[in-house]
């Protein structure tokens, strides 16, 4: 599958905010918000006028970015969204929280995004106790995410169980000594703690 292969933390410079795709490394002073909090290249530092429709680019991208999801994925889960009841934007959001690699990182069984993407395309997890190594599966109320056996006594996942500190949201029932998680609900907007004005990307496709 194709997927953006450039550098995570200009992607966080362009759109001048962390979105958290390098791991541990975003948690420290060497993050490069912190160090170069301005848009990468030559006119970077110039740029400053939006427009609207700029406005509404720009939120599209960084929510793209965040997740790791390209165009089309994108454009084909919005259609899903719109065609779900109650709020598009919502509904869009919470299918992208329902992707299993982003409930393997909310599980905390990875430092990132992109590291659990590639746990999940490596074959370490079962869905409902069936091999899962697609990371934009979604997953619903009632299903059971777990590490395989085998993967659950490697170093890897053993580290990765010890360095979690985070706190997996409510929507999720985490027992990180079983290496595993039920999903108890669907996902509201409370519980997904991210700067996102959702309504831009809806008004953007909605043209
Ligand atoms: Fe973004 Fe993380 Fe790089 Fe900071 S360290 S710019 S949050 S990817």
């Amino acid at each position: 599958m194709a997927r953006y292969t450039g550098a995570s933390c200009r992607q966080c410079r362009r759109e001048g905010m962390k979105l958290f795709l390098k791991g541990e490394r975003c948690y420290t002073d060497k993050c490069a918000i912190v160090t170069r909090n301005y848009a990468p290249g030559q006119h970077g530092q110039g740029r400053k006028k939006v427009s609207g429709y700029g406005l509404q680019l720009r939120e599209k991208q960084k929510v793209k970015r965040i997740y790791g999801v390209l165009e089309t994925q994108f454009r084909n889960l919005y259609e899903r969204a719109d065609k779900m009841a109650g709020m598009t934007g919502v509904n869009l959001l919470s299918l992208l929280e329902r992707r299993l690699d982003n409930v393997v990182y909310r599980m905390g069984l990875a430092s990132s995004r992109k590291e659990a993407r590639q746990l999940v395309g490596h074959g370490h997890f079962l869905l409902n106790g069936h091999k899962a190594d697609i990371a934009s599966m979604t997953v619903k109320p009632g299903d059971v995410i777990t590490v395989k056996e085998r993967s659950k006594s490697s170093a890897k996942f053993k580290a990765l169980v010890e360095a979690n500190t985070k706190v997996a949201p409510k929507w999720l029932e985490t027992n990180l000594e079983e290496m595993s998680a039920k999903v108890v609900a669907l996902p509201t907007r409370e519980d997904i703690d991210l700067e996102i004005a959702e309504h831009l990307i809806i008004e953007l496709y909605s043209k």
